[in-house]
């Protein structure tokens, strides 16, 4: 029989008006329900109601972007009558349960503390504000909370998924609870982990988080265990990714590249699962427009003309600017963190600086930076910068989220992607792109590798170097297919270009969707 699987993730994107999501982890949960559902996989996500979501972000007089949070309301969600309830700072935290049935066979269990008489009401407030130790409150309410409602559903999982390291406290709630059935430690380790999947994403050691015992012991994720117990499952300071190794049967990575990335980093944690990599896909029915997956030839180009003016007539109204649908136009939206690179293509003025006057080039920027993050406040700064010096072929448009991600996706000609490799573990708004015969231009990295044929249905860029002067070299390299390739594809020789979006749309439809990424957990991992 087909497994039952709970999928636990902080954060699910799954519609732009559903904002419990921030970026690439949540669209990634919210795909695999939805292919969950077509596939008729029994699956169930459990996560948190993010009563005022994720960071509204604008852009003030200045072009300095600035945080707002709304309360949002979420009609559509059914009260299950169900309460929970967590202990964490010592303090009692009850938790209604909401079930989102917008996927039939595939609910959505929400967690929430917006209950009157809870000292913690706004603990689930924001999705990724707060600090250290709340986020740890944070992971109880996700894991031990999620596990409760779970129990009081009635639903008895087969699988277990943590999607990162988030939910990692339910594998320890999970073992507490086998030993104080009477099970040794060894023995309910063993047990446990047969049901438990962890999958791994940000591949920089510093980026997975970690915790001094003492906040742990604070915070009551350490009640039921000896220390030397948890130093067996988490190590000193207490990992949460290394604690997600040693309490799954299977890990995975999120692409090939990623895969390897990610053994070589984790390699010395003893007694880790194994780390299988599966390639992350996108949701067809959301991210692909059918007019054009459909289309040939000249149909092709003349449907991908009409999402391109979609997308420009609402550039114009948000923004003001009139772009011109016959200009080969390059769109970027990512997340702004330093190693995106979200404005490299500016480092070089004497090329770029030309292109733009003359109109041969329009670019489109989008993207969030985290309220804390000043160096990613300053990348998105620098790119309003250049939308002001070049009003006429550069946009930003502000408050990145999944409209924004599908009318780029859609409507541009060209998908560029140039972070410092190996730093991107998937990078799937390339894979969206690639569906809609919009042509990624990147940097082997993430997916790419996996998906690109130069010159065939779309191009890479720096060969995949590493090291210290990548950022020179990836900036030559990213130039010099612009220059001897992209601009005189797109202007000289159309039927090569369109042939080039079929050979992408051909090249992903499949390969990178939700429904082949899910059935390979089914089939590898669970
Ligand atoms: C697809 C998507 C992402 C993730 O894409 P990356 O390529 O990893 O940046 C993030 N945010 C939104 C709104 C998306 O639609």
């Amino acid at each position: 029989m087909t497994k039952r699987v709970a999928y636990f993730c902080m954060e699910f994107g799954l519609h732009e008006d559903f904002r419990i999501y921030s970026g690439g982890l949540g669209i990634l949960a919210g795909d695999i329900l939805k292919a969950a559902k077509d596939e008729n996989l029994p699956m169930a996500g459990v996560g948190i109601r993010w009563r005022q979501g994720y960071v509204r972000q604008k852009l003030d007089e200045s072009g300095r972007p600035y945080d707002s949070f709304y309360e949002e309301n979420h009609p559509f969600l059914e009260d299950t009558g169900i309460t929970v309830s967590v202990k964490a700072r010592g303090r009692d935290i009850a938790l209604k349960v909401w079930k989102c049935d917008c996927f039939q066979n595939v609910p959505l269990y929400l967690l929430d503390a917006y209950v009157p008489g809870n000292a913690d009401m706004l603990i689930t407030g924001q999705l990724y504000g707060w600090f250290g130790e709340e986020r740890l409150v944070q992971e109880i309410i996700l894991g031990v909370g999620g596990l409760r409602a779970l129990k009081e559903l009635g639903i008895k999982p087969d699988v277990y998924h943590f999607n990162d390291s988030h939910p990692v406290v339910a594998g320890l709630e999970l073992l507490r609870e086998e030993i104080e059935k009477g099970a040794e430690f060894e023995d309910a380790w063993k047990k446990i982990r047969k049901k438990i999947v962890f999958t791994t994403h940000t591949p920089v050691i510093a980026g997975n988080e970690s915790y001094d015992y003492k906040i742990l012991d604070y915070v009551g994720v350490t009640k039921g265990f000896t220390k030397a117990q948890l130093k067996q499952i988490g190590g000193t300071p207490f990992g949460m990714t290394p604690a997600g190794l040693r309490l799954s049967k299977k890990a995975n990575a999120v692409a090939q590249l990623h895969g390897e990335t990610a053994k070589e980093m984790w390699k010395d944690i003893d007694g880790a699962a194994p780390i299988l990599a599966i390639t992350n896909g996108v949701h067809n029915g959301t991210w692909q427009d059918f007019t054009v997956a459909k289309a040939s030839g000249k149909d092709l180009w003349n449907a991908h003309q009409a999402l391109k003016t979609n997308m420009l007539k609402e550039i114009s109204r948000r923004n003001g600017v009139i772009l011109r649908p016959g200009a080969l136009t390059i769109g970027f939206a990512r997340r702004a963190a330093p190693y995106k690179r979200s404005d490299l293509i500016f480092r070089k003025p004497e090329l770029i600086e030309p292109m733009l006057k003359d109109g041969v080039l329009q670019l489109i920027f989008s993207g969030k930076a985290h309220p804390n993050d000043m160096g990613g406040k300053d990348i998105i700064a620098n790119l309003a910068q250049k939308a002001k010096e070049f009003p006429d072929s550069v946009v930003f448009l502000e408050d990145y989220d999944i409209e924004i991600g599908k009318l780029l996706t859609r409507g541009c000609d060209v998908w560029l992607n140039n972070p410092i490799r190996p730093m991107e573990a998937s990078g799937t708004s390339g894979m969206k792109a690639a569906m809609n015969g919009v042509l990624n231009l990147s940097v082997l990295d993430g997916w790419w590798p996996e998906g690109c044929e130069h010159g065939v249905n779309g191009w890479q860029i720096g060969g995949g170097y590493e090291g210290e002067d990548c950022d020179e070299i990836d900036l030559d390299s990213l130039f010099d297919v612009l220059i001897n390739e992209v601009i005189p594809t797109y202007y000289n020789d159309r039927q090569k270009w369109i042939k080039m979006m079929r050979a992408s749309i051909d090249m992903a439809t499949v390969k990178f969707s939700a429904a082949r990424m899910v059935k390979e957990y089914y089939e590898k991992m669970y």
